[in-house]
């Protein structure tokens, strides 16, 4: 086949019809999950309150393939598989002899990688006899992608957006409810968690460590109703393996292997979800890949937090994971990529970073969307402002091979399009936009706050 296509495309017959797990690959599995309590490692019954049995199930695994249901590959041919695109128009802009590839999840219905695992959630907690799901919203793409997904099975959804995007992103409280969502801004008076902090701060802009505090109190209060995480959980990356184990197909049909793999980091899904196949292959000996994180300078877990237990959430509600964390009580300046706005790094991120397995780099949000335009203004699609992070650091690469004279295959994932934060390239293009820098005591003071765990 033509080494040279605009883009790459399989059948639907081609669909990948099983999810992949790291974990079954790697030389030692990641460090267990603790009770926040008894700091216990948990154990199925301590997440039943919140979870389905077969997610939690998915959660623990140490098999290496776990089968995609008929009834979730039956949505995800709404859009899957989707396509994986090489950036002439960049490349030549650029002057590389590197060649960049991308594999596009703006195709999906809410725009973004997301609903890859809100459509399995929404299947598995519908199977289990729940009837309403909660979670919490960044940027407001999960809570898209939750709100389609509960659609498709039935499921009522409710939402708390972080408090800053829901009044920079007006649009996506609309798509959410056009799809059947409740949605609520975080900080909100319907919880103990959220009215605790607007005691304290009345003007809070949330963060998603408060939002997921509000989401998982009203789910562990009510049988009937389960929560949803969209990222950082090792079944939320084992869905999302669909987008990597695709691009391998995509790539074997062209002849081409990636030399460097690029992602955005926010929780660590869609980066976890392009990259682990990639991982397998590297880890069998059968690939020689560079593997890059890219997460933003406002909130930088791996590459300035620490590596220890914390929990997932502000008010100490989740179990305790061991990852990259800025300290649960961290609020991240209101920088517009609102889906990177978290904390923590998803533990096998993190343990796949200790072990040396990939890379990291934080970049300044300026950098980011001066590359976010300049693949608009040549490939056409607005991204997401969270790929922008992707993007900055794959032009960097790019141009580190024109400098070299190295003709790399680069692949990112870019993981949506950035229709409904046009605010924010607004504000980029009117010159409004500032880099916030992260001052070292800020990190002190919020690490202070990370939990004792002994043993
Ligand atoms: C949610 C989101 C992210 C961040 O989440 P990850 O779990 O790190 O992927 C990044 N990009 C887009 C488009 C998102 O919607």
């Amino acid at each position: 086949m033509d080494r040279n296509l605009t883009k790459v495309l399989l059948d639907e017959s081609e669909m990948p019809r099983r999810w992949y797990n790291l974990v079954a690959d790697l030389p030692s599995p990641p460090p267990p999950v603790l009770h926040p309590g008894t700091h216990a490692p948990v154990g199925p019954d301590d997440l039943a309150p919140l979870f389905p049995m077969s997610l939690i199930e998915q959660e623990v695994t140490a098999e290496r393939y776990v089968d995609i249901p008929e009834d979730v590959l039956d949505v995800y041919r709404l859009w899957r598989p989707s396509p994986l695109y090489r950036a002439h128009r960049l490349e030549k802009a650029l002057g590389t002899p590197a060649k960049i590839y991308y594999k596009y999840e703006g195709v999906s219905p809410a725009g973004s990688h997301k609903p890859n695992t809100a459509v399995p959630q929404a299947y598995y907690n519908a199977e289990a006899g729940i009837r309403r799901l909660t979670t919490e919203t960044g940027a407001g793409q999960w809570g898209t992608a939750l709100s389609f997904a509960a659609a498709q099975f039935g499921l009522e959804c409710e939402v708390w957006q972080v408090r800053s995007s829901y009044d920079q992103k007006p649009y996506r409280k609309i798509m959410i409810e056009t799809f059947g969502g409740v949605i609520h801004p975080s900080p909100s008076t319907l919880t103990a968690a959220g009215r605790a902090v607007l005691e304290k701060d009345p003007d809070s802009p949330g963060s998603l460590g408060i939002a997921i505090s509000e989401a998982v109190e009203i789910a562990a209060r009510n049988p009937d109703t389960n929560y949803a995480l969209g990222s950082v959980l090792n079944h939320v990356l084992l869905h999302q393996t669909v987008i990597g184990e695709e691009a391998l197909l995509q790539f074997a049909k062209i002849g081409v292997t990636p030399d460097v793999i690029v992602g955005c980091t926010g929780g660590g899904s869609n980066f976890g979800g392009l990259t682990f196949p990639f991982l397998r292959e590297k880890l069998a000996g059968r690939l020689d890949v560079t593997i890059r994180a890219a997460e933003p300078a406002g909130c930088p877990s791996l590459t300035r937090g620490v590596y220890a237990y914390d929990f997932g959430d502000t008010a100490g509600l989740t179990p305790l994971m061991k990852m990259h964390t800025l300290g649960h009580d961290f609020i991240p300046d209101p920088i517009h990529a609102g889906g990177l706005r978290y904390h923590g790094m998803s533990p096998l991120i993190s343990h796949v970073y200790e072990l040396g397995l990939i890379e990291a780099v934080a970049i300044p949000q300026s950098e980011c969307f001066a590359a976010g335009v300049r693949f608009a203004r040549t490939e056409g699609i607005v991204p997401a402002p969270e790929p922008t992070h992707a993007l900055a650091a794959c032009i960097d690469e790019a141009l580190r091979c024109k400098e070299s004279g190295e003709p790399k295959v680069i692949l990112t994932a870019l993981c949506g399009h950035g229709h409904l934060d046009l605010a924010a390239y607004g504000a980029y293009l009117a010159g409004e936009m500032t880099d916030h820098t992260l001052p070292a005591g800020r990190l002190d003071a919020a690490l202070a706050g990370l939990p004792t765990v002994t043993g």
